[in-house]
């Protein structure tokens, strides 16, 4: 199948079109990545956007059992979601979180869901762009929202963010201490906490602990963008889909204020700027390192660098000089 037939079944939302999209943003082979952004052009689609939503949580809290409620409680409603896994930890693991069949039974089984496990280190282009560019794909196969879930490591939070309209947290219940446990910056980039496994023994301590993170908010600086009332703090039990309903209104409720004020479109042009200066890093560093000797050159530098030879920032115009066309002024060249 050559780009055109891809890109049109993908935009006829077929499943296996677009897995094999995704499969060929994720490589990393140069004949692959240009084929993947000739594809990704094709299929630029300002008119297809999905709600997309970023999941994030400590492994154990409830990310897998909370999807498969929520995406179901959505393909009821008619709408067609798309999971996205993030796991920078597979790059050491080589496993993927998605890798178990048993994780989202009951939503893999939906024809109305697509779930995408993350990738093997083996065939990862870089964790933000292929997710970045699987949720383009999504998009553009007519998804309604996207869902991308990352383990809780604090740099995966702070990069999905990045590419989320809204962010949600799932949290356990747990007494004040480790509270302090859950990290500022996290904290910070969430739109929504929810104290998940609110049923059984659990439940009061999990009204508790919610209670306790929306103190913990308050204290926060608002951003000024944000609507009143959040960052929200709720439960939810992702066992019995207790608050699932709710959790999801405060979701869409804070996507449309955002889109009413303007704010979802104007963060998602900042998060393109974003990703063009990240893309233009990596190209950059692709071309530089191409020509094996101008790579040998750059390792060379590395070694000045490291043992003090030269400082770091004479090494870097010294590796960018072959792609100066014109010396900066006041330099003789
Ligand atoms: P993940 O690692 O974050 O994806 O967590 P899982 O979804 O795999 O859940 C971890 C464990 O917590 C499993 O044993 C689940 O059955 C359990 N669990 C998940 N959600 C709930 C909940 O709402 N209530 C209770 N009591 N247990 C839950």
């Amino acid at each position: 199948m050559d780009n055109a037939a891809l890109a049109e079944a993908v935009r006829r939302g077929e499943r296996r079109a677009l897995a094999r999209a995704i499969t060929l943003v994720e490589s990393g082979r140069a004949d692959h990545r240009a084929a993947a952004t000739d594809l990704l052009a094709r299929l630029a689609d300002p008119s297809r956007q999905a709600l997309r939503v970023g999941l994030s949580g400590t492994p154990g809290v409830g990310k897998s059992t909370f999807i498969d409620a929520l995406g179901l409680h959505l393909t009821a409603q008619g709408l067609k979601v798309a999971v996205l896994a993030v796991d920078p930890s597979s790059a050491r693991s080589g496993g993927s979180i998605l890798g178990d069949k048993t994780r989202m039974e009951r939503l893999s089984r939906d024809p109305a869901a697509f779930i995408r496990p993350s990738p093997a280190a083996s065939q990862l282009g870089g964790v933000a762009r292929r997710t970045r560019e699987a949720v383009s794909l999504c998009e553009a196969a007519g998804f309604d929202v996207v869902l991308v879930e990352t383990v809780g490591v604090g740099q995966s939070e702070t990069m999905v963010a990045q590419l989320v309209d809204v962010f949600v947290l799932l949290l356990a219940p747990a007494g004040g201490d480790e509270l302090q446990g859950v990290k500022r910056g996290i904290m910070e980039s969430a739109d929504i906490l929810l104290v998940n496994k609110a049923d059984g023994d659990l439940a009061a301590e999990a009204r508790r602990t919610a209670a306790d993170y929306a103190g913990a908010l308050r204290l926060l600086r608002k951003r000024p963008q944000d609507p009143d009332g959040y960052p929200l703090a709720l439960t939810v039990s992702a066992a019995t889909g207790a608050g699932i309903d709710i959790a999801w209104d405060a979701v869409t409720r804070l996507a449309d204020l955002r889109r009413a004020a303007g704010i979802l479109n104007r963060t998602r042009a900042e998060q393109a700027r974003h990703w063009f200066a990240e893309e233009l890093r990596a190209e950059m560093l692709t071309l530089l390192t191409r020509d094996p000797d101008l790579k040998a050159r750059l390792a060379r530098l590395e070694e000045d660098v490291a043992a003090g030879r030269t400082t770091p920032a004479a090494a870097a115009a010294e590796a960018l000089r072959p792609l100066a066309a014109t010396p900066p002024p006041g330099l003789d060249a």
